[in-house]
């Protein structure tokens, strides 16, 4: 391997890397080939004292910074990950397996949006004035303090900049955590951002399994956390953060419902199934994964999506030619085989795939069940894998009913050429983020997040500046104080 993988060190702390092999090593896994390609050590309770300590005294000055002068930095941040896409998609594919045709065009670039365009509206974020006869109210838009960002492993450029670059935007500083399985690529977003003019503290990055997550949410200088991770884990995190009446942004898991009429653009349709299923290996919060294909169109949308299924093309995701990697890791390959035994089990009908690849990785070949009902495992649980259930139906008012039918709410999507009928559908649909006539985009200027379990709050858009400042109202009276004694 000519990449070095290996970071300076595991922690970026206070404007440097810093190390402490006193806590637990992880090692870091590279999925298509199963070779260790880095070890980073575990945040002792000292290391996260003192990332803590450095977020909470860099926020006095970096609050105190003009919108503008922040969001200077957040664009400077923003042109450098740019100039170096190549070599942090490369990384991102060593951290996650995701072929490199993929994250040179998903990750580093997304990460580099959200610092654009939050560092756009840096200068934006204003309070509002309230007269009130001669007296007024104005209001402040404050920071929320030392925000705690905790990250899944699907995407952790992206997870690490959507969550940085709101909350620095509007004045807080992070200690972010990332995914024990991914833990590379925040170091990467840590540099940059203080290459970039980031006074030291204001951005930290330290590594941990879930107990380091634990124990920086419930430390008093911390005033919110936000997670990007499965339903189980935002349950604890929600309750930790309860504890301490901490502000919180939950990104949990999903089991969304793609909905294609028979009336949609067939290619189309088969499209945004391909994207709301295989993209990195189907491992996306938002996937589309329970189809529902009206009944008149089904046979043709199977045989069209084999067909095109017939253009995927596995092997070293740093091959640019590569369109499908493995699983993230060995235990996600484990879960995901599970589920597929399970669908084979309750009897749904496999199409396509359904096996490990030999050799080398952890591979697995994208699977395509029919026939699904929903009561079946496959159609009620999170797969986090390259799965995709196709279920009948016959009607409107039944497939929104049963689209509902879940106890996530994270995305949906339709596919239909009728105007009124997809709005009215997508105004029916219990979910955050949805789709008409396409699947699975999220452009920074954008609302993303779910409702129900799979979530509170929204990043990225105007909507994220709610969530990382809180107002302060402030009345100013003009005459005489008016008291009964
Ligand atoms: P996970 O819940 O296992 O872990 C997420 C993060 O939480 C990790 O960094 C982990 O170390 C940490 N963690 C675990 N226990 C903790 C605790 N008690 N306190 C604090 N932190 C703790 O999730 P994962 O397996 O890394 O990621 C996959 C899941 O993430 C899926 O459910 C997927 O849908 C979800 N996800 C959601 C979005 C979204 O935006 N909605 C995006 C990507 C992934």
């Amino acid at each position: 391997m000519t990449y070095n993988t290996q970071p300076i060190a595991s922690h970026f702390i206070d404007g440097k890397y810093v190390e402490d092999k006193a806590g637990e090593p992880i090692p870091v896994i590279y999925p298509a080939t199963g070779e260790v390609i880095a070890t980073v050590y575990s945040a002792t309770p000292a290391i996260i004292d003192q990332a803590l300590a450095a977020a909470k005294r860099a926020g006095k000055e970096w609050a105190a910074m003009t919108g503008t002068q922040r969001g200077r930095v957040l664009r400077r941040a923003a042109d450098i990950m740019r100039m170096r896409n190549h070599d942090l998609s490369v990384l991102e594919t060593y951290d996650t397996g995701k072929p490199y045709q993929e994250t040179s065009v998903a990750d580093a670039t997304s990460g580099a949006d959200a610092l654009e365009y939050f560092g756009g509206l840096a200068g934006a974020i204003t309070g509002e004035h309230i007269q009130l006869g001669d007296d007024f109210v104005y209001t402040r838009r404050e920071p929320l303090g030392v925000c705690v960002g905790i990250g899944a492993w699907n995407y952790p450029t992206q997870i690490a900049s959507w969550k940085g670059a709101p909350a620095l935007a509007c004045g807080n500083t992070m200690v972010f955590k990332p995914s024990e399985t991914t833990p590379l690529c925040a170091l990467k977003v840590a540099e940059i951002l203080h290459e970039a003019g980031a006074p030291a503290g204001v951005y930290n990055v330290i590594q941990g399994y879930g107990a380091v997550g634990a124990s920086l949410i419930t430390d008093t200088r911390v005033a919110k956390v936000s997670l990007t991770g499965s339903v189980p884990t935002g349950r604890k995190v929600y309750a930790a953060a309860a504890e301490g009446i901490r502000h919180v942004t939950m990104e949990l898991g999903g089991k969304s419902p793609l909905v294609i009429f028979d009336d949609a653009n067939l290619e189309n349709a088969v499209s945004g199934a391909i994207l709301g299923n295989f993209y990195s290996s189907g491992q996306v919060c938002s996937n589309g994964t329970r189809v529902f294909v009206q009944k008149g169109i089904k046979e043709a949308f199977l045989a069209r999506l084999s067909e095109r299924l017939k253009g995927v093309k596995m092997g070293d995701p740093q091959d640019p030619d590569v369109n499908f990697g493995p699983m993230v890791s060995e235990r996600q390959r484990d879960i995901v085989e599970g589920f597929i035994a399970k669908g084979k089990a309750e009897g749904a009908r496999l199409i396509t795939g359904g096996n490990r690849v030999d050799g080398q990785g952890y591979f697995l070949e994208p699977t395509v069940f029919a026939d699904v009902t929903d009561d079946m495992t496959i159609a009620r649980e999170e797969i986090f894998g390259p799965v995709l259930s196709v279920l009948d139906f016959d009607t409107e008012e039944e497939v929104i009913a049963r689209a509902n039918e879940t106890k996530f709410g994270l995305a949906a999507g339709v596919f239909t050429s009728d105007l009124t009928r997809a709005h009215r559908v997508v105004a029916g649909f219990d979910a955050g983020t949805c789709y008409i006539n396409t699947y699975n985009l999220a452009p920074v200027e954008a609302p993303f997040g779910g409702s129900k379990q799979s979530g509170v709050g929204r990043e990225n858009s105007k909507a994220a500046i709610e969530h990382y400042t809180q107002i302060k109202g402030v009345y100013v009276a003009m005459g005489d104080v008016e008291a009964p004694f």
